[in-house]
């Protein structure tokens, strides 16, 4: 069995979502979406929800003013409600190296119309009064504020994209593996795909579990997040991001006390407070193997409890009630990889981006759509390309949480 399709998407998370539906409004022909799992199973259902624009390069910073700017008008766009609260982000900082550091990021924001603010630890207190400032080497030493920034509830996000994909006419394929390409020379002929899974008893014995086919197409963007070395593997491209676990929990409903995100650049804790009033958050944690992995562990819930209340020990009696977690697509140098690759033809990369990308998506997504149908290259995905690693060209950003 056969079918044909003028662009798949592998990876019906956020950033392929986003790419086809944007693909779609562009008139891009007929645009399949392809994912192993149900919508929000990768990390696009598994994340913090953060929204910024504190970054450390301009690129980022102007990326995400425009990215915010989508977020405030995705409800209005989408016809879903995906709760974007702006109550800003304010960064601490508990050492002198990176007080310097988030200086520089500031400075950088400014100058691209940023509003952001350096505070002291006792300005920070004004807007967060819970927090505990702390004493000697562990004292928090400077912060920063932007009253823009905010957080959105994940999952609608996803929805609503895959939703108003479908109504221009997408095709998303749920429980669909990617398992091979069929390739003649430099160009892809063709996507092997498996159902993982059949949602009716008469669709399983129709169809059976192992059923493979062939979908014809000639391009295809790998937005498989951290499992996108895989896919790019299947072709002969190698790719240099690794999947990292990272965890995060959710507490019982709080009368809304926490304004900000809080994100101590120190020991990458986060914390914010849903519109449904939980205390969601993680903590980075680097003894972590590499490798696919989506368990909850319990040694995540102390480390993160411990670095909470150091920063609002108010929270020492507040009951967990969920945690999970998900995987982190992490890069050598904290930037993603976004674009074509020179030994395939056609096969576009959206990738490795970090903890960051449920926020990028917007406007990458709109910008990668642009980029396959009118082929215009653009400087900011010259610098996001892979060759960079061969050539050891290098980005870097500071502004990195967990
Ligand atoms: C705990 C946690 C907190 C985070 N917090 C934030 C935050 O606050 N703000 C922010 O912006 N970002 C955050 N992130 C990062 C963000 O979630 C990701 O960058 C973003 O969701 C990546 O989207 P994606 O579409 O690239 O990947 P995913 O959402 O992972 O989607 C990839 C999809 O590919 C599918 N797939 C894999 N292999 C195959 C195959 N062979 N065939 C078919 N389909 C396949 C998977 O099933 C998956 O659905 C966080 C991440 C985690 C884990």
């Amino acid at each position: 069995m056969s079918e044909r399709a003028d662009i798949v998407v592998i990876g019906g998370g956020i950033m392929g979502l986003a790419i086809a539906y944007n693909l779609a409004k562009l008139g891009a022909g007929d645009i399949v979406v392809v994912d192993r799992n149900y919508l929000c199973g990768g990390a696009s259902g598994r994340n913090g929800g953060g929204v910024r624009a504190q970054w450390s390069s301009e690129a980022n910073v102007r990326l995400m003013q425009e990215s915010i700017k989508m977020c405030r008008e995705f409800a209005r766009e989408m016809k879903i409600n995906v709760w974007f609260r702006q109550g800003g982000y304010l960064f601490l900082t508990r050492d002198e190296e990176k007080r310097r550091a988030l200086e520089k990021s500031v400075k950088v924001q400014n100058e691209c119309g940023l509003a952001t603010r350096m505070l002291t630890p006792k300005e920070a207190q004004k807007i967060v009064p819970e927090l505990d400032v702390g004493s000697g080497t562990s004292a928090i030493t400077a912060a920063s504020f932007n009253a823009d920034d905010g957080v959105v509830f994940p999952w609608p996000f996803v929805w609503g994209f895959a939703r108003a994909a479908e109504k221009l006419g997408v095709r998303v394929l749920t429980f669909t593996d990617v398992v091979g390409f069929e390739t003649k020379g430099k160009a892809i002929t063709g996507v092997v795909v498996k159902k993982t899974a059949t949602k009716t008893a008469t669709e399983t014995a129709t169809l059976g579990k192992t059923e493979t086919r062939t979908i014809r197409t000639s391009r295809v963007v790998n937005a498989a997040g951290a499992w996108s070395p895989e896919i790019a593997r299947m072709l002969g491209v190698e790719l240099p991001n690794t999947p990292h676990r990272h965890e995060i929990c959710s507490t019982e409903p709080l009368k809304p006390w926490l304004g900000p995100l809080v994100a101590d650049l120190t020991d990458g804790l986060y914390f914010s407070q849903s519109t449904r009033g939980e205390i969601v958050g993680g903590i980075g944690q680097e003894r972590v193997p590499h490798g696919i992995d989506q368990n909850s562990s319990f040694a995540f819930l102390g480390i993160y409890a411990r670095s909470l209340t150091r920063a609002c020990p108010v929270l020492g009696n507040v009951k967990v009630l969920r945690q999970w977690a998900g995987c982190y697509d992490i890069t050598p140098d904290a930037n993603p990889i976004v674009g074509p690759v020179d030994d395939v033809a056609h096969f576009y990369q959206a990738s490795g981006f970090m903890g960051h990308g449920f926020m990028m998506a917007p406007v990458v997504g709109k910008l990668i759509a642009q980029y396959i149908v009118e082929e215009t290259p653009l400087p900011m995905f010259e610098r996001w390309n892979l060759r960079r690693f061969k050539e050891g060209k290098l980005l870097s950003e500071a502004m990195i949480i967990g």
